[in-house]
């Protein structure tokens, strides 16, 4: 199922519980703007070749938009339009004021070099700059990107519109970014992990857990965990899965990642399996924390896991979801389990735009404080309708944008 079809259904569930009207659902569901453009560049050995760059707009209501900017091959307008609703569900679950975007370049970043893949995104740039900027729609980070990809983007973005380092989060700490940003996803995941244990009188230390993708949110997450004294037992990146049932070594496994351009291969430890293995893995805890779609209906039979933290946005496809929930299984679904980055985020907003720089200790203390407002409250909502936690942080999030709008927006 394509990934706009599957949030879709997700925000049905949640509408459907509180009757929304058909008109509102055509209203918030359809996403402001979209933008597609053709980025053409020259590579290094002197070849032309062009990519395909979107940016999705979905609502502005609460506040400017934002989201991330997705690097990978198999980004697409449906693709960028799902997430770009999430964000916006996302933010008003965490109550931050923003409304929700996307975007991102079809493209392998893996096949280019550093120079060419700056060109791609200063031309990128140079086509979307005025439909972004710190009051309307905000970049950041997301799969294939990082914080020299947010650098580009604020320096190219500078040069039509001025100094205003607010215009991009996700930046380098040396570049008006945020202490803790980069971690930050990782850690929201780890947070929330923590206070679902809690919440289901379960501990830490007799809990397996298999984490899918070690980049910037898989890498955090079990580093994280670890120190948590969680167990990790398999985690993989594209180059595949490392297994091993008695506890694999999280410290080594971060520093053969950092040592090897953040990647596991030749990782030497554990028995090496597939990545679809991984999922249906007999552990605790599952965390998808690379792509999206990794269980649909023709895996999910294999999940052995009673708890998914979803890392990832969009793992797990509607009819997956639904398996899971009449097996008893706990999904903490994304837009609440990896809202720590977007949190994050605003946070380096709000001190570009005050020109005040926070120490990591404050950062970290308002992150556990925003993520366990949200925690508390999806808790809540699920208990009192009878829900899973996914429709339950919908609601929350769906309420509060519609909310907005029949305040403001329609006379
Ligand atoms: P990343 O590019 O840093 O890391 C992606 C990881 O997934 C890498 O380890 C990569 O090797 C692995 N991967 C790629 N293709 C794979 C495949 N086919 N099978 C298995 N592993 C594969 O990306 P990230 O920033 O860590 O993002 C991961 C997920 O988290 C994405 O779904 C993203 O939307 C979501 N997310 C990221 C952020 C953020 O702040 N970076 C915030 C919220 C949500």
């Amino acid at each position: 199922m394509k990934t706009f079809q599957a949030t879709r259904l997700f925000f049905d569930r949640a509408a459907d519980l509180i009757d929304m009207e058909p008109s509102w659902r055509e209203i918030l569901t359809t996403p402001n703007r979209e933008v597609q453009v053709r980025i053409i560049v020259t590579l290094d050995d002197g070849r032309i070749a062009s990519f395909l760059g979107y940016r999705v707009q979905h609502n502005a209501a609460r506040g400017p938009m934002k989201g991330g900017m997705r690097y990978h091959p198999q980004v697409d307008l449906d693709e960028v339009r799902g997430l770009a609703s999430l964000m916006t569900w996302k933010t008003a679950l965490a109550n931050l004021p923003y409304g929700g975007a996307k975007g991102g370049i079809r493209i392998d970043p893996r096949q280019f070099s550093r120079a060419e893949m700056r060109r791609v995104t200063r031309k990128f740039i140079d086509q979307i700059h005025d439909v972004i900027g710190p009051d309307t729609d905000i970049p950041a980070p997301d799969m294939g990107s990082g914080s020299a990809e947010m650098a580009w983007m604020r320096n190219q973005w500078e040069k039509y519109h001025g100094f205003n380092p607010a215009c991009v989060t996700g930046k380098p700490v040396e570049h008006y970014g945020a202490k803790g940003r980069e971690e930050a996803t990782g850690r929201g995941v780890g947070l929330m992990a923590c206070k679902l244990m809690r919440r289901l009188g379960r501990r830490a230390g007799q809990t397996s857990v298999a984490i899918q993708g070690f980049g910037n949110v898989g890498s955090h997450a079990a580093k994280f965990l670890t120190e948590s004294d969680f167990c990790i037992v398999a985690i993989s990146d594209i180059s595949g899965a490392y297994y091993n049932p008695q506890g694999l070594d999280i410290p080594a496994a971060l520093r053969h990642y950092l040592d090897h351009d953040s990647s596991l291969e030749g990782l030497e430890q554990g028995r090496r399996i597939s990545n679809g293995e991984l999922l249906q893995l007999d552990v605790d805890m599952l965390i998808p924390a690379a792509l999206g779609g990794v269980i649909t209906k023709d895996n999910v039979d294999g999940v052995r896991a009673s708890i998914v933290i979803e890392a990832a946005n969009n793992p797990l496809s509607p009819a997956a979801d639904a398996t899971l929930h009449e097996r008893g299984v706990i999904v903490l679904p994304d837009i609440l389990a990896n809202v720590g980055g977007v949190t994050v985020s605003y946070f380096e907003w709000v001190q570009n735009r005050q020109h005040y720089k926070w120490g990591l200790n404050r950062v970290r203390q308002e992150l556990d404080h925003v993520l366990a407002q949200a925690f508390e409250s999806v808790w809540e909502e699920a208990a009192k309708h009878r829900v899973s936690l996914r429709t339950a942080a919908y609601l929350i999030g769906v309420r509060r944008v519609q909310q907005t709008m029949e305040l403001t927006s329609v006379e």
